[in-house]
């Protein structure tokens, strides 16, 4: 839904690129998830590590936690493998990819760069999915699954059930895309804002819990009302935020010409 969106408020300047491929690029956002079921693995280690950064992981820590390096070898000199492992590394995942596709933009209508514009395509769709994990809050905290407060599965209550009950509810407002300078800063911040509204998730789901044995319609009502909005906007953020990336790769790149649809593709039968 959220990388939908995302391709739909591109601006028009690299829009003809994606949106022809809208479906396929939102139907992809979804890979990443299934390296981890598939047990991929990257120059950094195992996937799943890729999807989060336990921000406050630090024992009375606080934003915008600067305790931990946004230098990767730094982090992992300051805290070990095993721990930084533990926590994980979205922020330099989303970079990784992000740079990659700066590259893949700079190839376009290369002639030796045929598969430029897939890629492209391809590498959003990934982005997309790191940049929206990092704007759902739980992906930014060591109690990332309420596992600490008696609260266990709120992760999916919170991103999967409640969103999915009624999907036609969330409302899309699209806000303006921004250039952004600095990728990876921007995904720590993205992380840090997303810590900051831990706490009021597990108050709502506590709140919604309260005199209730099961996680029945009247609990998701409850999460709907005191969280919903906030998921709202997270959803929105995300949207944007996935069309400001795909902008600012373009911009990095030096504003490449996009090539019209099927220019890639040579004829077959000289006429
Ligand atoms: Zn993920």
């Amino acid at each position: 839904m959220i990388t939908e969106r995302a391709v739909e408020q591109l601006p028009p300047e690299i829009k003809p690129l994606y949106i022809t491929h809208q479906a396929f690029i939102a139907e992809h956002s979804v890979d990443p998830d299934l390296w981890r079921v598939a047990d991929l693995k990257n120059a950094r280690g195992d996937e799943p590590p890729n999807h989060f950064l336990d921000i406050d992981f630090e024992e009375g820590s606080t934003a915008p936690f600067l305790n931990v390096p946004r230098d990767y070898d730094e982090y992992v000199r300051k805290y070990g493998i095993g721990p930084t492992t533990r926590y994980g590394r979205l922020p330099w995942r989303a970079e990784e990819i992000y740079n990659r596709l700066v590259d893949a933009m700079k190839q376009l209508g290369r002639p030796d760069a045929p598969y430029a514009a897939d890629n492209a395509r391809y590498l959003l769709a990934v982005l997309a999915h790191y940049i929206e994990d990092a704007h759902q809050p739980l992906h930014g905290a060591l109690n990332y699954d309420g596992q600490m407060t008696n609260q266990r599965g709120i992760h999916a209550r919170f991103e999967t059930q409640m969103i999915l009950r009624d999907r036609t509810a969330w409302k899309w407002t699209p806000r303006p895309v921004q250039v952004i300078t600095d990728f990876k800063a921007f995904m720590f911040k993205t992380v840090v804002d997303s810590q900051q509204l831990v706490a009021s998730l597990l108050a709502a789901d506590l709140k919604a819990t309260e005199g209730r044995e099961w996680y029945d319609d009247a609990y998701f009502a409850v999460l709907t009302k005191e969280a919903g909005p906030m998921a709202e906007r997270r959803m929105n953020e995300a949207a944007t935020a996935v069309a400001s990336a795909a902008y600012s790769a373009w911009i990095a790149a030096g504003r490449p010409a996009i090539p019209a649809e099927g220019e890639r593709t040579p004829a077959r039968i000289r006429r």
